[in-house]
Formats: C-alpha cells, sequence, structure tokens
C-alpha cells in the first residue's frame, strides 16, 4: 500500500463531525434526495455540507458548488454517483481532507474483474492521502447513537427512530435497511446500522472493533456472506468475547455443500460453512440461522447479557397455543422447566390440582377468572421459580390482550421488586387483535415478537450460548510424531499409500499388500492373517464398494486368488475404462461400529477435522461434527459424543460400550497429523475406522487422501 498519510482508523471515522453529501437534491426518487433528507430529518449534530453546484441551499442548509469549497474539509462524504464517476469524486475528496467515503454505487468487484479493478484503484487513490472507503455497493451506515443517517432507505422516512443497544454490520444492504424496519416495528432500537458492501477497504472487522468500544453497544450482530480475513476475525471476536459483547452471526450460503463433493463424502460435508460455523464455536461467536431471530435474542440479550437459560416455562392462554410451544421447544431439544416445589405451591393457589404444576401453564384454566386475574400471579410465580431460566408466553387472541400484556408486566415488576429477573419472550398472534398490545409492549421497550418460529430459534440459540467462548489451543501430545510427507508425493493418495501415512502418524491400520494379479495375491495372503479381504486399487474408482471393487471374509489363500480374477472380470464388465493398478490383499478386522473420521483443508479456516458414522451411513445421516484441527482427545471425545451414533457406542439395547477412549486418541491424532502437513494437504478420509469394544482399540480399514499436486 502506498499510504503517505497516516490512514484514519474506525473510531475517528465513524462519528464524523461534519458531512457532505455529494449529489444531495429535494428529489426523493434519487438516492442523492433520501440521503440528504434522511441525514437532515434525523437531526445530526454536526455539520451538514449539500454538495450541489445548482443550489444556493437545500432544505434551509447552505449549498455548495463542490466538495473542496466547503468552508472545512467534511470528515465524512457519502455519494451515489454514477459508476464512472466515483474515482473522481473520491479524489476530490481525498484533496479536499476528507477522513472516508461512503460509495453507495455498485458494480465495482461484485461485478467482475474489470470492476475489481476500479475498485482497488478507487481505494488506492483513498488510501494515499489516508482517506477510507465504506463500500463500495453498500447502502450506507445508521447510527442513531451519534444521530447519524448516512442511508437513502424509506425504513428511515419515520418520526424518530428508537435508539438501542444493539450493533449491526450486514454485508447486504437491503438486508440492513429491511431487519432495521423489522426491528423497528417491534420496537428494537440499534447503536449502529453499518452496511459494508464489498469491503473493498474497510473490512467487518474494522466496524465490529468500533462496536466493541463503543460503550452504547452491548450486543453486536453481524451478517456475513463471506469472510475476507479469517484469522483477524476470529482475533476480532475473541477481543468482543473479553469485552462481554456477545457477537452472533447470520451467515448465508449455509446449504452449499462444497462443490468438490465429487472427490469424497468429505468433502461434501466439510463444506466453508462448517468450517466458518466451526471457527465461530472456538472463537465464542453465536451462529444462528435467520435474521428476526438474531435481533429477537440480541434484544433479550441486551437486558439479560449474561444470562445462560437452560429450560423454559410456558404461560398461555390456551391449551392449543401451549401444546404448540411445548412440541416445538421439544423438536429443538430445549427442555421445560420442572418447577420447584416452591413455584408449584404458588401456582396451586391460583390453579385447580389436577392442572397445578404443569408446564405449560395454561391460564385458561385457573380456578377463577382465566389469564386476566391470573396473568400477573403466573408470572411472577415463574420468575421466582428456581426451576425455570426463561419465560415464553405464547398468547392466542383473547379478548383484550393489550390488558393482559398489562398483567404479565405486572407480575414482571412485582418479581422484579422482590429481586427476581429472568428472560421473559412474549409471543403474540399476527392479526389486529394484538395491534393494542404490541403498542404497549412497544412503548414499555418489552421484548415481543408475533412468531413462535423466531422465538424457538432465538432460545435455541441462547442456549448454545452456554458453549459458545474462546477456546484454548489443543496441546500437542508427547508421542504425537511429525512424520514429512514424502516429497514426490501428491494428488489423489490410493488407500495402501494413506494408510503407510497414517501408520507413520501411529494411526493404527490393517496390514495388506498391493498385487498386480490372482498368483501374488496368494503369495500375499499366506503372509497375512485370515480372514482376507481383497480390494481393486483404481485412481478411477473412488466407491470400491459400488462396482463389486471389495470382498470381505475370505478364508484361505485360493479363495483370495479366486476372487481377484473375478474382480478384474466385474470390474471390466462394469467400469471398462476404469485403470486398473492392482488389488489390495489385507487382513479383515472385525468391530462392532463405523466411524468416518476426515479432514479437509479450509482456505480460509485451516485444517477442519470432521467425525460422523461411517459407511454409507454419513452420507445418509448427515451426522457429523466438525471441528478446527488440531483438537486434544477431550475436543475429540466431545465431537463424538455429539453424534446420533454415539447413543450405539455407549452401549445401546444391551451392546456393550465401545473403545470411544481409543477412538478420540485417533481423531486427536489425525488432527494433529493434518496440522502438521500444512499447506501440501487438502483432503483425507479414513471411511471407515473400525471401534471394537471398550479397551480392544479402533482400526482404519479404508482411507484416501487428497494433496497438492505433487
Ligand atoms: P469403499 O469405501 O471404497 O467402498 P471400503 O474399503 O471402505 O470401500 O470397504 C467397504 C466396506 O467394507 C467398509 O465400509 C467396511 O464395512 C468393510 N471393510 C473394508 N475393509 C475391511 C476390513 N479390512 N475389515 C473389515 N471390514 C472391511
Ligand atoms: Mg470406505
Amino acid at each position: 500500500m502506498n499510504a503517505i498519510l497516516p490512514i484514519a482508523n474506525a473510531g475517528e471515522i465513524l462519528a464524523p463531525k461534519s458531512v457532505a453529501v455529494i449529489g444531495a437534491s429535494e428529489d426523493l426518487t434519487k438516492f442523492g434526495g433520501r440521503i440528504y433528507k434522511n441525514l437532515v430529518h434525523h437531526g445530526f449534530k454536526g455539520q451538514i455540507y449539500p454538495i450541489n453546484p445548482k443550489r444556493e441551499s437545500l432544505l434551509g442548509i447552505k449549498c455548495y458548488p463542490a466538495i473542496g469549497a466547503t468552508p472545512t474539509p467534511p470528515d465524512m462524504a457519502v455519494m451515489a454517483v454514477p459508476r464512472d464517476s466515483v474515482k473522481e469524486a473520491v479524489e476530490a475528496c481525498a484533496a479536499a481532507g476528507t477522513k472516508a467515503a461512503i460509495v453507495i454505487t455498485a458494480k465495482f468487484s461484485d461485478a467482475g474483474p474489470e470492476g475489481a479493478a476500479l475498485e482497488r484503484e478507487v481505494v488506492s487513490v483513498a488510501n494515499s492521502a489516508g482517506m477510507r472507503i465504506i463500500g463500495p455497493n453498500c447502502l450506507g451506515i445508521i447510527s442513531p447513537a451519534n444521530d447519524l443517517v448516512l442511508c437513502a432507505s424509506p425504513a428511515l422516512f419515520v418520526d424518530s427512530m428508537p435508539k438501542g443497544d444493539i450493533g449491526f454490520v450486514s454485508q447486504s444492504g437491503a438486508l440492513m435497511a429491511t431487519i432495521f424496519d423489522r426491528a423497528m416495528a417491534r420496537g428494537i432500537g440499534f447503536s449502529h446500522c453499518f452496511s459494508i458492501g464489498n469491503q473493498a477497504d474497510m473490512d467487518m472487522c474494522d466496524f465490529v472493533d468500533y462496536l466493541i468500544a463503543d460503550e452504547r453497544t452491548r450486543v453486536i450482530c453481524t451478517y456475513i456472506e463471506g469472510i475476507k480475513d479469517a484469522p483477524r476475525f476470529m482475533e476480532t471476536a475473541r477481543r468482543a468475547h473479553a469485552a462481554g459483547k456477545p457477537w452472533l452471526a447470520v451467515k448465508a450460503g449455509r446449504t452449499e455443500f462444497g462443490a468438490a463433493a465429487a472427490f469424497s463424502h468429505t468433502a461434501s460435508l466439510a463444506g466453508s460453512y462448517e468450517a466458518f460455523a466451526a471457527a465461530c464455536r472456538d472463537c465464542g461467536v453465536l451462529t444462528m440461522d435467520d435474521a428476526d431471530a438474531m435481533m429477537l435474542l440480541a434484544a433479550s440479550l441486551g437486558r439479560f447479557p449474561k444470562a445462560r437459560p437452560n429450560s423454559v416455562a410456558i404461560v398461555t392462554t390456551s391449551g392449543g397455543g401451549g401444546a404448540i410451544a411445548a412440541d416445538r421447544l421439544t423438536d429443538r431439544g430445549i427442555p421445560l422447566a420442572t418447577f420447584s416445589d416452591a413455584a408449584k405451591a404458588d401456582l396451586a393457589e391460583h390453579y385447580s390440582e389436577n392442572v397445578g404444576g404443569a408446564n405449560p401453564i395454561d391460564m385458561g384454566t385457573a380456578k377463577q377468572g382465566g389469564s386476566m386475574v391470573v396473568g400477573a400471579v403466573t408470572v411472577k410465580a415463574v420468575i421466582k421459580d428456581a426451576a425455570t431460566d426463561l419465560i415464553l408466553s405464547a398468547i392466542t387472541t383473547a379478548p383484550d390482550v393489550e390488558l393482559l400484556c398489562r398483567k404479565l408486566d405486572e407480575g414482571t415488576r412485582e418479581a422484579a421488586a422482590e429481586g427476581f429477573a429472568k428472560p421473559h419472550i412474549i409471543v403474540l398472534q399476527q392479526g389486529h387483535s394484538a395491534d393494542a398490545a404490541r403498542s404497549f409492549l412497544r412503548e414499555q421497550n418489552i421484548v415481543y415478537t408475533d412468531s413462535l418460529d423466531d422465538a424457538i430459534r432465538a432460545i435455541e440459540a441462547w442456549r448454545r450460548m452456554a458453549g459458545v467462548a474462546p477456546t484454548t489451543p489443543a496441546s500437542r501430545p508427547a508421542d504425537a510424531p511429525r512424520v514429512p510427507l514424502a516429497a514426490g508425493l501428491g494428488g489423489s493418495v490410493g488407500e495402501a499409500e494413506s494408510k503407510e501415512i497414517l501408520a507413520a502418524h501411529g494411526i493404527p491400520t490393517n496390514r495388506g499388500q498391493v498385487v498386480s494379479g490372482p498368483e501374488e495375491a496368494e503369495a500375499a495372503a499366506g503372509r497375512l492373517e485370515k480372514p482376507f479381504v481383497v480390494k481393486v486399487v483404481s485412481p478411477d474408482i473412488v466407491h470400491k464398494s459400488d462396482v463389486g471393487g471389495v470382498v470381505l471374509g475370505l478364508e484361505t489363500p485360493q479363495a483370495v486368488a479366486k476372487a481377484v480374477s473375478d474382480m478384474a472380470a466385474s470390474i471390466a464388465r462394469l467400469k471398462p475404462d476404469a485403470s486398473i493398478e492392482g488389488y489390495l490383499v489385507q487382513e479383515m478386522r472385525s468391530g462392532k461400529a463405523e466411524l468416518l473420521i476426515g479432514a479437509r483443508n479450509d482456505p480460509q479456516f485451516g485444517p477442519m477435522v470432521i467425525v460422523g458414522a461411517g459407511g454409507v451411513l454419513v452420507e445418509l445421516l448427515k451426522d457429523v461434527s466438525v471441528a478446527r484441527a488440531p483438537v486434544s482427545p477431550a475436543k475429540a471425545r466431545e465431537m463424538i459424543e455429539g453424534l446420533q451414533i454415539a447413543k450405539l457406542m455407549r452401549g445401546f439395547r444391551g451392546g456393550g460400550a465401545l473403545d470411544i477412549e481409543a477412538a478420540a486418541d485417533i481423531i486427536s491424532r489425525v488432527s494433529w497429523m493434518v496440522h502438521d502437513l500444512g499447506p501440501r494437504f487438502k483432503e483425507l478420509d479414513i471411511n471407515p475406522l473400525l471401534v471394537a469394544e471398550a479397551g480392544k482399540g479402533c482400526v482404519a480399514v479404508d482411507g484416501r487422501m487428497l494433496l497438492e499436486d505433487a
């Protein structure tokens, strides 16, 4: 970078004292018109410089013909000029001493290499004058905490915007404005919303850094499409965590299971989203799949930043509403609270014996008067209940939903007066019968939603937060050997060679030998222990058993010889084009379960290790755990425990427990191996690892690797 002047940091530039709007007008059909109107309307306290050569003044503020003509250099300029004028406008800003420019204009790196080249030029022009660029291809910023709106969205055409403690960084401008609008409709306010577009210069972490330092921000929300700098992302996340600011992230592209699926199962299961999610777990970022639910959680977290709720009490106006909420929570594995005796006693006063203590609490079953009468005492009882961490009020249509919400609020206040407070999410119905209730809740700044689904997602994510914290790096086992790869090795590495590499790293494999035909096969079997297995060796056959390329359970060397000639004939029929390099004669081993252990080098987050149910089950069940390598045996154990197949491995229906210990040790070794192999390593697929009874160990009976081409 050819920076002559020091480049201003986010803290200096995101709170400008003066702002120029290039192309300001009164024409609300134009970007410049809407940005200018929103800026003036929302009461920016600093100096505003409208730039428009055709006007003396705009909305009562003196206009300037060019950016260089303002009495003082504007700290920040915003432009939505045509793409071909952007560079010139940025040059003018730089010459005028502007510290930062927001470039709304699109069709830069978002539109191919030519746009990308222009984008680099624009950044270089700016940076060499010590100026920074936000965008291009963004929708500007909305900073209620700074009374600063530099955004054209009509969502800002409101009298005033609520101020809150949520900071939001969005890679999509449209989504920023939409989420801002939707959150505002629910009374949820922000400290700052930044849309960052192509991140040509200032990247997401610059904005998150600002939010970490900003006292008015308590929770950080991000909408991410792609990470530019993975190490910086993780380092920033660790700092957010250390500052006590939860960081929530929705990332697009969750279901894009890597296009390299053709090579191996592993590639199809650890696409970059899984790597991103694993990295988030390691650095303390909570991933979510929905932006509305993220805002609901952020609003709740702002009130209860330390809460890590587990069990939920459902308070409802209808048996049906309660049952559905209970089902949905249970589907997501969220436990309903079993009320303490004290809470049961509190509730028993108001509810008949047969329903007393049941969760959900259907206020319709109160001894007297229904929800209007028992709303307050019910909420108070569950807030005080030691076994309840969070209250979900599922409110169906009722004669007076507003009054009911007042009662719920009353109960909350009474509990607070006694020193008890708990997260409480109110779910209303979308119909107009709840309109008055919505206004009341907004005025009182009480968290609510019209979507049970958002509430469930928010609670599910909040529960996961307990396990989301920056991890310490795994320590290297004393006996994990560092074995360099042979120099000539590259590309796709078959089973026999892959297993040699595994064995060198202390990972148990079964013995075997590659042979060229039946006679050699028979001789090789004579040197191995029965029973035997024969497999085809071919770079063109990835899934050997699909084409009859695996024969198990052979008892004699003669049977091995016959299996080789039969296999040659059948593959010639089924896969006539495959080039056959030989046959692998190996020892057959036994196990009670099969695991897949995979690894892949994520281009951003580095080597990842993957564990799942092995054999064909992995594709069928998509039952996998992913973590950044290296992992300790303890972490590997957690990865196994997170799988469905762990139930079987712990001893299911009288089956004995399997050797989870040995499997965890192997996973850790594999993770150190791929970590040590460095950039030459691309993918590894051990499928299956046979897992025997506890104490009897594990063995890799199939393996494949992909290395950088030699
Ligand atoms: P592929 O995955 O290419 O189809 P494998 O070598 O994994 O071929 O063999 C297919 C299946 O056969 C394995 O999933 C495993 O169940 C079984 N198998 C393969 N080799 C052995 C062995 N040496 N001992 C026991 N079972 C084996
Ligand atoms: Mg296999």
